[in-house]
């Protein structure tokens, strides 16, 4: 297992990055909230996280979130769980009652189900919607080419603007893998556009932007992010 020693020095070569990242784009690196990704790791793992000051953590699975929920209950109050994976809908009453944001919103009809489970629980949640940036077969989300929104993108964003118990905060998007950061700033830049757009044409306010991991962070950063969602440089290989 990885130790609290090695965490800790994996976490202030991520944030000396960021801090750079952040100064290059002319932002101030407090905008930037560094989302530790915690699927398949242990509840030490996850306490060590905890400890060394980590206030996000992203997770994938319900069912296994679940087994580890008592780390999250334990944590101090400022400590947020964000269901960050596809989400079946029969599981979707697991994120309504165990977490506390859901920045992988990727389809209305799991949206309506949210938003009716939360309603009976008296309970609001941040959202985001999770936008396929790369046309990507294998990924969820709205599909968004280029920059423009699909007509059928704006119908289901009126219907879940109607939702009383989801607070739309942002965009989420998780572009194609590659070896080469570079090439997913071009998806990040669109991601910002479409959020921009949002709010100008279509009366939105949308803040946040969660995009970027392991691999791709500092482009990220540099094209906007508010949220990354960091694993592998910091917790380690998922094996
Ligand atoms: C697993 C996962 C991450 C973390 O990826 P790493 O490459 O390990 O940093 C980030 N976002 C989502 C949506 C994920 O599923």
């Amino acid at each position: 297992m990885i130790t609290h020693e090695i965490l800790q020095e994996n976490l202030e070569k991520i944030q000396s990055a960021m801090s750079e990242s952040a100064k290059r784009a002319g932002r101030k690196v407090h905008d930037i909230r560094l989302m530790a990704v915690t699927k398949l790791k242990s509840v030490d793992v996850i306490q060590s996280l905890i400890n060394l000051g980590i206030k996000h953590i992203g997770e994938n699975y319900p069912d296994e979130t679940i087994q580890k929920i008592q780390v999250f209950q334990e944590a101090p109050n400022d400590v947020v769980l964000h269901m960050i994976g596809h989400c079946q809908s029969r599981k979707i009453k697991i994120v309504a009652d165990y977490f506390d944001s859901f920045q992988s919103l990727d389809r209305l009809e799991i949206g309506l189900k949210l938003n009716s489970i939360l309603e009976k629980k008296n309970k609001k949640m941040p959202v985001f919607l999770e936008l396929n940036t790369g046309e990507e077969l294998t990924k969820k989300g709205w599909l968004l080419k280029g920059t423009s929104l699909s007509s059928s993108f704006l119908r289901d964003l009126e219907q879940l603007q109607k939702c009383s118990q989801l607070d739309i905060q942002g965009l989420m998007t998780l572009p194609p893998f590659t070896e080469n950061a570079e090439e997913n700033r071009y998806y990040f830049a669109n991601l910002r556009h479409v959020l921009e757009d949002l709010n100008t044409h279509y009366g939105m306010h949308l803040t946040e932007l969660s995009m970027g991991t392991s691999i791709d962070y500092c482009p990220a950063i540099e094209e906007g992010a508010t949220f990354i969602r960091i694993g592998t440089i910091l917790v380690g290989p998922r094996v």
